[in-house]
């Protein structure tokens, strides 16, 4: 008989993977569909990073590592922290993982108990609430809206914190909203995280160079905080490094030192020659970060123009990462050839096949009104798709 467990059987599908699977589908089978599904840059990795994975290669990096990371790459990263954040750690403090995704998951197993609470601002990514279900915790929601910006303030946090709150996770710049939290915005929420000492904060920072707005802020720089902040960041979005599955924590030693255990038995260090690369590219300096920053905030102005020109979504301009996320609910309840559509999953169904455009419906980012486009195209795929998004969606009645 075949069943699976009881966790895999509670567990969601990722929906962005889901929808870009679907366009991927559709595409192989002839369909000219434009992907604004998936979030990654769509530049190629740097060529020094890809030199000296060639050269880890050819020099024989192709032994086990160690569990939490080189060495090497463990320092350049506490250098990256020190240049650019003015955040002092130590190689013990670090540890690499099979992209952020894994570094998330691993800060919840290392401090979520059975029925932990664990505070998400929501919008967030769709990957969150999952990774507490694997955790055994309970996410709690705490609503962001459009109005605020797309950001918590601290009578909320104040409000969501129960005797059984053990850890918050929140990303800035944030996937899906594009949102950042200023430095007076996070010590709001610190004024707050002070009277609570018990709860862990896990800090995704993966879009720390995707920032139109100013400098990158990051919660642990409050001395309040950072013992007991757990900082997520890799080199899939800043570097163009998605499929090398490079992420890493920095973060009080004894997380660090769960962590690795947890990893030893699980998954063991990561790639050797993933990590000779982004060694590479944490030693390599900035400038191919600030090429494709400029590129994506170009891309972010152009989105954001076409999109103002659809009448029935509500825009929020993004300052951060590279998607859109309308509320679309004014489409809601409207029909075209018999279907209707009831919410924004429905729309995203309907704009792949009406349109050929592949966009993730917001339900699963905890924004059942919104719909998510990323823009990491090229500009005239944004131009055609955003042609088609708006005739496809004049056809609804
Ligand atoms: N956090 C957020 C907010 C993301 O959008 C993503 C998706 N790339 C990740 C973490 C995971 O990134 P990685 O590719 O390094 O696993
Ligand atoms: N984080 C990216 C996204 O949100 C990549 C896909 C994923 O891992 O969710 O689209």
């Amino acid at each position: 008989m075949e069943k699976v467990s009881a966790l895999i059987a509670r567990l969601s599908v990722s929906e962005t993977l889901a929808m870009a699977q679907k366009s991927a589908d559709l595409k192989a089978s002839g369909v000219d569909v434009i992907s604004l599904s998936l979030g990654e840059p769509d530049f190629n990795t740097p060529t020094h990073i890809k030199e000296a994975a060639k050269k880890a290669i050819d020099n024989n990096y192709s032994f086990y590592t160690p569990v939490p990371g080189y060495l090497s790459l463990r320092e350049a990263i506490c250098k990256k922290l020190k240049q650019e954040n003015n955040l002092d750690y130590v190689p013990s403090q670090i540890v690499c993982s099979n992209g952020a995704k894994q570094a998330v998951s691993n800060a919840l197993l290392a401090v979520v108990d059975v029925d932990d609470e664990v505070i998400i601002p929501t919008p967030c990514w769709v990957s969150y609430f999952e990774m507490v279900k694997l955790a055994n915790g309970i996410s709690v929601e705490i609503k962001a809206g459009i109005e605020n910006d797309y950001k918590i303030t601290p009578k909320q946090l104040e409000e969501a914190i129960t005797p059984k709150t053990k850890a918050m996770l929140f990303c800035s710049p944030s996937n899906p909203t594009g949102s950042i939290y200023s430095k007076e915005e996070l010590a709001g929420l610190v004024e707050v995280l002070k009277n609570h000492p018990q709860v862990i904060v896990i800090s995704d920072e993966i879009y720390e160079h995707i920032n139109y707005a100013g400098h990158h802020e990051s919660i642990a720089q409050f001395d309040e905080m950072k013992d007991r902040t757990v900082i997520v960041n890799g080199v899939s979005k800043a570097y163009a490094m998605t499929g090398w599955r490079l992420g890493w924590m920095a973060a009080p030693l004894w997380i660090a030192k769960a962590a690795t255990k947890l990893q030893g038995q699980y998954t063991s260090g990561c790639s050797s020659i993933a990590q000779k690369a982004a060694e590479a590219a944490y030693n390599g300096g900035l400038e191919t970060v600030y090429e494709m920053r400029e590129n994506f905030e170009r891309r972010r102005d152009l989105i954001v123009e076409l999109a103002s020109d659809i009448e029935g979504f509500k825009l929020h301009k993004p300052e951060g990462a590279f998607y859109l996320f309308p509320d679309c609910s004014h489409y809601f309840g409207k029909s075209y050839e018999g279907g209707t559509i009831n919410d924004s999953g429905d729309l995203a169904m309907y704009l792949l096949e009406e349109a050929h455009v592949a966009a993730v419906g917001g339900a699963a980012f905890g924004a059942p009104n919104n719909i998510r486009f990323s823009y990491a195209t090229s500009d005239d795929n944004i131009k055609e798709a955003m042609k088609r998004v708006k005739n496809a969606l004049n056809k609804l009645a």
